[in-house]
């Protein structure tokens, strides 16, 4: 054997058995798996505090300081998480009264709802369409106060021709998977909301906003956020659930954006209901076991802070793309059915909140209601 012939067999056998221990190193089924959590809230409608500002008195079935307390704990059980607001956040109570047209907000302070949203480390945030209640000028000066991104991708400008806000984000995060190894995951998340704000704001919004209906809104963006390398898409949906035939102008889409192909998990909204949930027991292709419909987890998680919605997602990586294997949710409340409440209020949430909460409950002693 010359030197030539033996060099070649060597060669030969380090790489049949470098590629056979590279093998072995990617057979095991749970090899690559990430486990993805992600929580809503949605519908706050300015309910910050466990407080009843009509009947100036506590009520501990509603109240963001309460499901503070279950964000941290639904973090402190899941290897990764993620938290949206699915919008409706800055009107609905006298506390979002009293800053939109009594205290205004031109004072260098945030507004307390965004104050929240970045305490509690929010990492994106929809638009509703109570947004627009209070007009796009106090909307604008609120918005400057977030430290996350705001998105809505079916809302445009009518100078513009274009978005009116961020459409979507592809977030950028290290998350670990089940032997503890990093990944950088890049997660899409986009929003959309009822055409119906040119009807309901008509005043506020007529000549400077228009609304695409929200399923081609959808599919006009998840092709582009799939190109610049979104993993998975998380879709903010202020907008309900329903199965009626399919009506562009509906105000509940969730149903339709679950049939789009890349879409992987919905947060719904809009219509304060909770899924999975009873409600919803006679919708089509829809397991109320996993809090799925048409294969892909959606979760609505009622109103004014009364349950924290949770999806759990996991991802396998399959031929150098993460995909999600499997998906379920839930919504877990604040209060059982008589009020009792069922969590402690977060303390740190409470402090920070209380100058505008004691502001709202003076002004409305000092009208004399
Ligand atoms: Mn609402
Ligand atoms: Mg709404």
């Amino acid at each position: 054997m010359n030197r030539f012939t033996f060099l070649l067999i060597v060669s030969f056998f380090m790489l049949t058995s470098s590629s056979l221990t590279h093998a072995a190193e990617v057979t095991p089924t749970n090899h690559e798996i990430i486990r993805l959590r992600i929580l809503e809230t949605t519908d706050l409608h300015a309910s910050l505090l466990n407080y009843d500002y009509y009947q100036t008195k506590v009520d501990n079935r509603i109240g963001l300081v309460k499901t503070a307390t279950l964000i941290r704990k639904a973090r402190k059980e899941a290897d990764n998480a993620l938290l949206f607001d699915n919008g409706d956040h800055l009107k609905g109570n006298p506390l979002g009264e009293y800053l939109a047209r009594i205290r205004g907000i031109n004072r260098g302070k945030t507004h307390p709802v965004y104050r929240a949203f970045n305490y509690l480390k929010y990492d994106a945030i929809a638009i509703g369409n109570h947004e627009f209640n209070y007009g796009l000028k106090f909307l604008n000066a609120a918005l400057k106060g977030t430290k996350m991104p705001v998105l809505n991708a079916n809302v445009y400008s009518v100078k513009k021709n274009k978005p009116y806000f961020t459409p979507y984000v592809i977030l950028k995060r290290n998350v670990v998977d089940q032997n503890g190894v990093q990944h950088e995951l890049k997660i899409g998340v986009i929003s959309f909301m009822p055409t119906q704000i040119m009807k309901w704001d008509k005043t506020n919004l007529e000549g400077k906003v228009f609304a695409k209906p929200i399923v081609d809104s959808a599919k006009e963006f998840i092709p582009i956020m799939k190109a610049e390398g979104a993993d998975i898409i998380i879709a903010l949906a202020h907008t309900g659930i329903s199965n009626e035939p399919y009506n562009p102008e509906s105000e509940d889409a969730v149903y339709y954006l679950t049939k789009i192909s890349g879409i992987d998990a919905v947060l719904a909204g809009h219509s304060h209901s909770v899924f999975p949930g009873p409600v919803y027991k006679h919708l089509r292709n829809t397991n109320m076991e996993t809090g799925t419909i048409n294969g892909k987890p959606v979760v609505m998680a009622g109103a004014f802070g009364n349950r924290l919605g949770i999806i759990d997602l996991k991802l396998k990586k399959a031929t150098g793309k993460w995909r999600v294997i499997d998906g379920e949710s839930k919504t877990v409340p604040i209060a059982d059915e008589t009020g009792k409440p069922l969590v402690p209020i977060d303390k740190g949430l409470y402090h920070l909140m209380k100058p505008e909460h004691q502001e709202t409950v003076d002004f409305i002693k000092k009208l004399g209601l």
